[in-house]
């Protein structure tokens, strides 16, 4: 049987080439560490955890947590870590990042069907199955060669990430619906300022506390794509004529043109989340809650995810990747982890998991699978591989999962609901794996 490579020994790398191994596939791990690292790794270590030491929560009505307890079903080997290296740290997953990566290192390099080769990987071998799994900093050279592969526009630098709001919590009443121009029909809510709103906004957001670059960041220039405050930070008009434009929008409340708006767009089929568009920004998160809601229709807002900006390599994969996390034009060559447009350390190992099953079905010639989109992992890997227009990274949250099938009272227990949908699903597909 042919041995599966896979390039990169970060969480996703090291949960693809363990659930390989587990399935009895031969595997060449390959990283480049310690010969070369990334501008974040500091060991050798495989898994290495870059920067906070925790997993997130663990309460399964959070996105985070249910995806981890997704991944326990599913025989990760970052949770198995993790509860080893466990250290307290409130309701979230702590973990003590040495006995964390020594754990899997160990699990990793004793299986006896895991070969790891310490060597940086320059080129995407096309006459076998490969797992790409080189994470947000990919080495230069390879970042080339994946660019060619997969087309020059669809590979980005940095993210750029807009918050995204619960739709249930924007008050509709303080804006209106419509496209520039009546183009496009209702695919943008306007939520209007007046002059006096406006000027608060610009203030406070001059203001605000910004999150300082790290030092490897610092060099990425944001063309076309600044961060809102730089924006503010050029004058008071700057943000009149980008992003809070109003031109080609009749309110039709007063039949006349806003002094300005913040446009929300539908960030998934259900209309359940809203981003707010063209708001990438770095200001803190305590910052971004506090400024964005002295947008009126924002006063109540629910936060599913806070705008960021970081230098992050990874693909359009709505363009580039089927469900299954193999590339649409070549089945044999896997992407998994932050480079799949994902976000975080659990939802990199979970696409890991993932893409190992299927290199490992493609192989024996069995038919690509994916978890139903109940469930955390299921939804959020048909998000990243088939959202329309631009792809930014995503986490697992709530809102991904289809609303329930009937009517629940209080978000409570719509979330307890939802939850056990998706373990129920969860346990149900992977014992339907295990069949055959
Ligand atoms: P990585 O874990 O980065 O693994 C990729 C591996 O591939 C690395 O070991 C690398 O050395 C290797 N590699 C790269 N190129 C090659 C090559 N050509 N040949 C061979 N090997 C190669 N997420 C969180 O949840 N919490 C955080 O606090 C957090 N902080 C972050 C801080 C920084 C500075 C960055 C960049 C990211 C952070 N992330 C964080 C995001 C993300 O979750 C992590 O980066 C996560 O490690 C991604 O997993 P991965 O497996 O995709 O990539």
């Amino acid at each position: 049987e042919e041995k599966i490579t896979v390039i990169g020994g970060g969480l996703a790398g090291s949960e693809a080439a363990w659930r390989l191994a587990q399935d009895g596939h031969k595997v060449i791990l390959y990283e480049m560490r310690p010969n070369r690292s990334t501008p974040a790794h500091k060991t050798d270590r495989l898994a290495e955890l870059v920067c906070s030491n925790t997993l997130g929560g663990t309460e399964i009505t959070t996105g985070a947590g249910l995806l981890k307890a997704e991944m326990s079903i599913l025989g990760s080997l970052v949770i198995e870590a993790a509860k080893e290296a466990r250290v307290p740290a409130g309701g979230a997953l702590g973990v003590d990042r040495e006995v964390f990566s020594n754990y899997i290192t160990e699990r990793i390099t004793g299986h006896p069907n895991i070969e790891v080769i310490r060597e940086e990987v320059k080129r995407i071998p096309e006459d076998r199955i490969v797992i790409v799994a080189t994470g947000p900093l990919t080495s230069e050279a390879l970042t080339e060669h994946i660019r060619e592969l997969v087309g020059h526009e669809t590979l980005y630098f940095y993210d750029a990430i807009s918050p995204i709001v619960e739709a249930e919590s924007v008050d509709f009443t303080k804006g209106f619906w419509g496209s520039r121009y009546g183009r496009g029909g209702d695919d943008y809510f306007n939520c209007t300022l007046t002059e006096e709103e406006y000027k608060v906004f610009y203030e406070e957001i001059l203001k605000a506390e910004k999150v300082k670059p790290k030092d490897f960041e610092k060099a990425v220039h944001f063309e076309g794509c600044l961060p809102i405050e730089e924006m503010a930070e050029r004058g008071y008009q700057t943000l009149l004529f980008g992003p809070m434009k109003p031109v080609g929008l009749k309110d039709p409340r007063t039949g006349e043109q806003p002094f300005a708006v913040v446009q929300l767009r539908k960030e998934n089929r259900e209309g359940t989340l809203l981003s707010l568009v063209g708001f990438q920004t770095k200001l803190t998160y305590p910052e971004q809650k506090r400024v964005f809601r002295l947008i009126p229709c924002l006063r109540n807002a629910v936060f599913v995810r806070l705008g960021s900006m970081h230098r992050n390599t990874f693909i359009q994969s709505n363009r580039s990747l089927t469900p299954f996390l193999n590339m649409r034009k070549r089945e044999n060559i896997f992407f998994a982890g932050q480079i799949t447009g994902v976000e975080g350390y659990a939802a990199s190992a979970a696409t890991g998991i993932l893409a190992g099953i299927n290199a490992g079905r493609l192989s024996r010639g069995k038919e690509l699978v994916v978890p139903p989109e109940e469930t955390m992992l299921g939804s959020l890997v048909r998000y990243v591989t088939s959202k329309e227009g631009e792809l930014q990274p995503m986490n697992p949250v709530f809102g991904l999962l289809p609303p329930p099938e009937k009517g629940i009272r209080g978000k409570k227990r719509r979330k307890e609901f939802l939850a056990e949908r998706a373990l129920n699903r969860m346990v149900e597909w992977v014992e339907n794996l295990q069949r055959g």
